[in-house]
């Protein structure tokens, strides 16, 4: 696997990282830690000629309660303790992503917009070309789903479920200019794993905002991989709420790992709403987001096994958040 040669461009400011990608539209990606999107590059993964790295903006920096910036690194929001104490399943979920050294070098803002996995996607050029290559890269079929339409890759960024289950927005500049969304509409829920995400052209995410209201929850992350210190989600389940006495005042779960976008499940919570959170209605929930979700076959684990296991873990989600609410079952 080599790196071909790209040209390299490090704006100071978000306006010179704009003018950039309009100046190279079509044929430039960003560039903040490069975890994900250089390992592609490798792969020969959707090569573009120009990088516009994003380290040198600092407005893409800063943490705080309330906002985070996109450019700052894995390894320092999981050392925050600040941050931990307020939002317990963000710290869960940060520590669960890839491995220390990736942490170091990865993003809030590149975890969120991670590329969609496949394991006929991410593979090596030579072992792609054999077998004619696929929709996402070079070619014209599907070999999970065959048919030509659509690409079914996963969404396997572990921050996004956990976020948007605590009402995250996402803050966005772009060549037209500024706005700020509730993060999961930048996601494709639609279900197309080539587009994956719905900004528009040149768009950066800046930061990501928390309201108030997520201070007041409790939260957790569940994470299914097959080696522990290494691997993408199988699945990954988040849930925030906020409990009185066992009584559900606000319930969030929203699960990643499983299908081309994070996908929360706000139709199912909605009935929960000022009932007493017992393990009888929490099964049943549980059960209604198993039966919710469609994984097919394209990580190591069978779409069959991840989908019983998104019961078990939306199910082991919850009863954290409620333990840590301290509310009796
Ligand atoms: C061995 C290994 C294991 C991994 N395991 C996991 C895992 O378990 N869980 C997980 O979530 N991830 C995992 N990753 C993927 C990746 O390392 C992380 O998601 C990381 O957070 C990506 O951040 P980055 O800054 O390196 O992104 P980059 O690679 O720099 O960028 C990723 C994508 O986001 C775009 N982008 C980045 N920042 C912005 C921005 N501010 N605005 C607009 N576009 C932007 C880039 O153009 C690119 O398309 C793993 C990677 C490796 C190599
Ligand atoms: S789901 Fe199909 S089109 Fe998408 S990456 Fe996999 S093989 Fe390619």
């Amino acid at each position: 696997m080599h790196l071909d040669p790209f040209e390299l461009h490090r704006p100071s400011s978000l306006e010179e990282a704009l003018r950039l990608a309009t100046a190279h539209a079509g044929g430039f990606d960003y560039l903040a830690g490069g975890t994900d999107l250089l390992p592609n590059y490798k792969m020969h993964l959707n090569l573009r000629p120009h990088l516009i790295a994003l380290d040198a903006v600092a407005e893409l920096r800063g943490r705080g309660l309330e906002r985070l910036g996109a450019m700052e690194r894995l390894a320092d929001l999981e050392r925050d303790t600040e941050l931990a104490r307020a939002y317990p399943g963000f710290a869960d979920a940060l520590a669960e992503v890839a491995t220390p050294l990736v942490r170091a070098s990865g993003t809030l803002g590149g975890n969120l917009l991670v590329e969609t996995r496949c394991f006929f996607f991410n593979q090596s050029h030579f072992w792609r070309e054999s077998l004619g290559y696929c929709l996402k890269a070079e070619g014209d079929r599907c070999h999970v789903v065959p048919q030509k339409e659509r690409c079914y890759a996963t969404f396997s960024g572990d921050l996004a479920p956990v976020l948007m289950a605590l009402d995250a927005e996402a803050e966005l500049a772009g060549p037209g200019g500024r706005r700020r969304v509730p993060l999961g509409a930048i996601y494709d829920a639609a279900g197309d794993g080539i587009r994956r995400h719905r900004l528009g052209p040149g768009e950066i995410v800046v930061a990501v905002h928390l309201p108030a209201a997520a201070r007041a929850r409790a939260s957790a992350y569940l994470k299914l991989r097959v080696r522990p210190s290494f691997d993408f989600p199988e699945l990954g389940a988040a849930a925030a709420a906020e409990l009185d006495g066992g009584r559900v005042r606000s319930l969030a779960v929203a699960v990643g790992g499983l299908e081309t976008y994070p996908r929360r499940f706000d139709e199912l919570t909605a009935p929960l709403v000022g009932e007493h959170l017992s393990d009888d209605r929490l099964r049943a929930f549980s059960e209604a987001v198993m039966r919710a979700v469609r994984p097919v076959h394209n990580t190591f684990l069978a779409p069959d096994y991840r989908r019983k296991m998104t019961r078990v873990y939306v199910r082991r989600a919850v009863e954290k958040v409620r333990e840590r609410s301290g509310a009796a079952a």
